[in-house]
């Protein structure tokens, strides 16, 4: 099969949908991969590396689009790439169509097939294809907001792993869930002492076995959120509701309870965020006060390290992009349940029913 891979045009998107590994593997598998020139540069890989990895480098987007049976991204595309992109034609990215009817529209009319990173669905309810950005952002959380507690930007002054003689400073986690277990491992790794919060039983028993002692598990309630966030430096959001706004487990009133120079890191600001004035903010200005307590809640965290997302991302993606290469999409989604829920739009129909809900139209 042809795969094409542009370069991602949306505002500050250094990540990229094929990483030279990824190439080798398609090459190897007797497929042609063109990747637009300088595609993989925000990533740090440069088109020398994917041309000793068999591609072939095109010059502008428009050939990309051209000359690709199945084109490979990050992004959902922008309008501008709307034209680009033709009946039958396979792409395989994150759209996140429900949150745009614009987009869901272009698609449609295109009648080509999307395939949707964020609904590629395993039997257990999993979402393989959107943990590693869950991973990434979780362990980002505490690396942001161990800084963001350094007295000059605001923080408390606290040096989360303490030294001799100090001790070390305290991590509320609300939600024992991907982004909560990757915050807890990297916080305990610092020394710093580890609250996690959760209503699933089974997520904190499955923390309280796998960390240290000094990562401690508790049902998640009002109760106790009131009685930690009197104490505790550091607090992350990272609760999810699937398909709805996450819940303000922290209402306005609880920041005059909390130290001035408290950091909350909201890390589900993109489902509304799990803290009451949560606003999402970006990398160029991450961060904003109200009652003396900083508020951190950067939308795209993994943008910021795109070489490490890009990497991570590809891990996930590539067994599908594979499959599909080799079987079409239609023997891949039929021989693979989870890559059949990432089918949205096929050939002008809509054929996702959450996206129809979402605007309201007759699913
Ligand atoms: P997950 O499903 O793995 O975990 C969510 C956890 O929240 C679950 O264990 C669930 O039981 C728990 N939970 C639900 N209600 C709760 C409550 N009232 N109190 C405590 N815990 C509760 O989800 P995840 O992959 O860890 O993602 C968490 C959030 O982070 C999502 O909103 C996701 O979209 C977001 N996210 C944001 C970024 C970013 O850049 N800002 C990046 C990746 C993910």
């Amino acid at each position: 099969m042809k795969i094409g891979v542009p370069k991602e045009i949306k505002n500050n998107e250094n990540r990229v949908g094929l990483t030279p590994a990824g190439v080798f593997e398609l090459v190897k598998n007797r497929h042609q991969v063109y990747i637009q020139a300088t595609a993989g540069e925000g990533s740090g890989f440069f088109d020398a590396d994917y041309i000793a990895a068999g591609a072939v480098i095109l010059s502008s987007i428009e050939e990309v689009y051209a000359g690709s049976e199945m084109i490979v991204k990050v992004k959902e595309p922008i309008a501008q790439e709307y034209p680009l992109i033709r009946e039958g034609q396979v792409v395989f990215t994150y759209f996140h169509f429900a949150s745009s009817e614009d987009l869901t529209l272009a698609m449609l009319k295109s009648r080509a097939v999307c395939i949707a990173y964020e609904t590629v669905e395993e039997a257990d309810g999993s979402l393989p294809l959107l943990i590693p950005m869950s991973e990434v952002a979780g362990r980002m959380a505490i690396q942001q907001g161990a800084k963001y507690l350094e007295k000059p930007i605001k923080g408390r002054g606290v040096l989360l792993g303490g030294v001799p003689g100090v001790p070390p400073g305290k991590v509320l986690i609300l939600g024992a869930g991907t982004v909560g277990i990757q915050a807890a491992k990297m916080a305990a790794g610092l020394g710093a002492h580890v609250t996690i919060l959760d209503i699933n039983m089974k997520r904190l028993r499955y923390v309280n076995d796998i960390m240290p002692s000094h990562v401690v598990t508790e049902f998640s309630g009002e109760y106790n959120i009131r009685k930690h966030i009197r104490t505790h430096d550091l607090i992350i959001g990272g609760v999810l509701i699937p398909g709805a706004k996450a819940p303000s487990l922290i209402t306005r009133d609880m920041l005059g309870e909390m130290r001035p120079g408290t950091v909350l890191v909201d890390v589900a600001v993109d489902q509304g965020g799990c803290i009451e004035t949560t606003r999402p903010t970006t990398h160029e200005d991450p961060t904003y006060i109200i009652d003396d307590v900083v508020h951190y809640c950067v939308a795209n965290m993994p943008g910021a390290v795109p070489y490490t997302s890009t990497v991570a991302l590809t891990n996930v993606t590539l067994p599908y992009v594979l499959q599909l290469a080799e079987k079409g999409w239609e023997k891949a989604c039929a021989q693979r349940p989870a890559l059949a829920r990432g089918l949205n739009i096929v050939h002008g129909d809509l054929v996702y029913r959450g996206i129809a809900e979402a605007f309201g139209w007759n699913a």
